[in-house]
């Protein structure tokens, strides 16, 4: 169904002109018209849905799908970094047009868009969680260390469990950098 009174109904359909960068019979992909950055496209359903929560699955799925198609060929025709794919639903979130569309936003390293979240401050509570998962995080590494620094016990365990010693000391590496960041 269309919604006479949504300018992205008249969009998708072409029944007002627009930049279009791709059409198939479900979709139309339009250039926006206050770009976050340039290259800065929306995907629109031909059909009206206010927002995902309305979405038939099915386009909800094909429309995932061709933000994948299209920023594969976006990323090597702008030669971009990468891409962030933005979706709103409800005022609250930011949406300001009610017609279900997927922002995809090239991007360029060091470039200076803004998405326009902060991240939240710690509480206490999870302020003292997290020193506690970097505390038990360290004793652990360290405990793994002397285990593999120990030729005895490296020679005589079954080389698979001391491999798994080996990646499980790697990926604790890897998330107390995450978590210290
Ligand atoms: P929302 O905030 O609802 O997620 O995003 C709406 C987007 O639609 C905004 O980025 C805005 O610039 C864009 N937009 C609003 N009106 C028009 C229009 O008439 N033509 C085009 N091409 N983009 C529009
Ligand atoms: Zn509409």
């Amino acid at each position: 169904m269309k919604d006479n009174n949504c300018i992205f109904c008249k969009l998708a359909n072409g029944e007002i002109p627009t930049a279009t960068i791709y059409e198939d019979e479900d979709f139309r992909v339009i250039l926006d018209a206050n770009p976050a950055a340039k290259g800065h496209a929306l995907i629109l359903p031909k059909e009206h849905y206010a927002n995902l929560y309305e979405l038939d699955d099915e386009l909800a799925g094909k429309s995932m799908i061709l933000a994948k198609k299209m920023i594969t060929k976006l990323t090597k025709a702008l030669d971009c970094d990468g891409y962030n794919i933005v979706q709103n639903n409800g005022e609250a979130a930011g949406q300001t047009v009610f017609h279900y569309h997927v922002h995809m936003i090239p991007r360029h390293k060091d470039d200076k868009v803004g998405l326009g979240w902060t991240m939240h401050e710690l509480t206490e509570e999870e302020k003292a969680l997290k020193e506690k998962q970097i505390a038990d995080l360290k004793a652990s590494i360290e405990r793994r260390k002397k285990l593999l620094a120990n030729e005895n016990y490296v020679s005589k365990a079954p080389a698979a469990l001391v491999e798994k010693e080996r990646l499980t000391l790697a990926s604790e590496i890897e998330a107390l950098e995450l978590l210290e960041k």
